[in-house]
């Protein structure tokens, strides 16, 4: 089983997401939250990705290539994945479509965040994360129990270093530039489902709940 999450930047992808995971028993691989590990870390793969990230533009096809065809190898990952924020090109979907078939396996759906930029500015510069589960919160529309801490693990919530208003504008262009085609290649297939991203969290988990029965 193969599922994608493709949607612009705070449109909910990383807030679903892991909730499809568990129903499915599937592995979730989000590759703006390996992309981070990979930063803070400051491993070869993050020095060379910290840059893109920092201006809101895209990582190199080759090296998120690199890191999906690696996570997607791990035992724990063999039922299958939800892949969070990736392809995110046209030319990574083509890609993707390679690995699967090596496996025997395809892309089974494909879950469009649709919603209207202007909302998103205020999901972004509100939106604090756990960085090592990927968590997210919000000030407004999803606090958490303690203002700055982890509801599960208690440690301490951090902004992106990219979830500012100027960079937001940036990361909007390379998405309407380069990832809404990626939605066009699914849709020639039929396996896009679109959804009302726009609405609160729950009934969006009710309309992914349907697109995928
Ligand atoms: P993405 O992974 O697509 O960038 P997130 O799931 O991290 O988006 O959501 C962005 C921010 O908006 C987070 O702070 C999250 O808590 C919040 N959020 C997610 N879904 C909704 C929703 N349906 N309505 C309001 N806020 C939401
Ligand atoms: P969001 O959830 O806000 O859409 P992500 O966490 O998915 O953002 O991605 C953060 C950043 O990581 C992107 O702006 C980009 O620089 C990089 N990135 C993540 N996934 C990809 C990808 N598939 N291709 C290229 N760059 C990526
Ligand atoms: P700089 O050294 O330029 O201040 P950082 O290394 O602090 O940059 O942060 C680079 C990116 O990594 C930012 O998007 C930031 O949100 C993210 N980040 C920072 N700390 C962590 C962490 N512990 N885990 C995951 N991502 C992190």
């Amino acid at each position: 089983t193969c599922m994608n999450s493709v949607g612009p930047p705070g449109s909910g992808k990383g807030t679903q997401s892991p909730l499809i995971k568990d129903e499915y028993c599937l592995c979730h691989l989000a590759t703006g939250d390996m992309l981070r590990a990979a930063v803070a870390a400051k491993t070869p793969l993050g020095i060379k990705a910290k840059e893109a990230m920092n201006k809101g533009e895209l990582v190199s096809d080759d090296l998120v290539v690199g890191i999906i065809d690696e996570a997607m190898k791990k035992p724990s990952c063999q039922k299958g994945f939800i892949l969070d924020g990736f392809p995110r090109t046209v030319v990574q979907a083509q890609k993707l479509d390679d690995m699967l078939a090596k496996q025997g396996a395809k892309v089974d759906k494909v879950l469009n965040f649709a919603i209207d930029d202007a909302i998103l500015e205020e999901r972004i510069t509100g939106r604090w994360i756990h960085p090592s589960s990927g968590r997210s919160y919000h000030t407004k529309f999803a606090p958490p129990k303690t203002p700055g801490v982890d509801d599960v693990t208690g440690e301490p919530l951090i902004q992106r270093k990219d979830d500012t208003a100027a960079v937001l504008k940036s990361r909007l262009e390379a998405f309407h530039m380069q990832t809404e085609p990626v939605i066009d290649y699914y849709s020639k297939n039929g396996l896009v489902a679109n959804l009302h991203a726009e609405k609160p969290p729950k009934e969006v988990t009710v309309e992914v709940q349907k697109a995928l029965s």
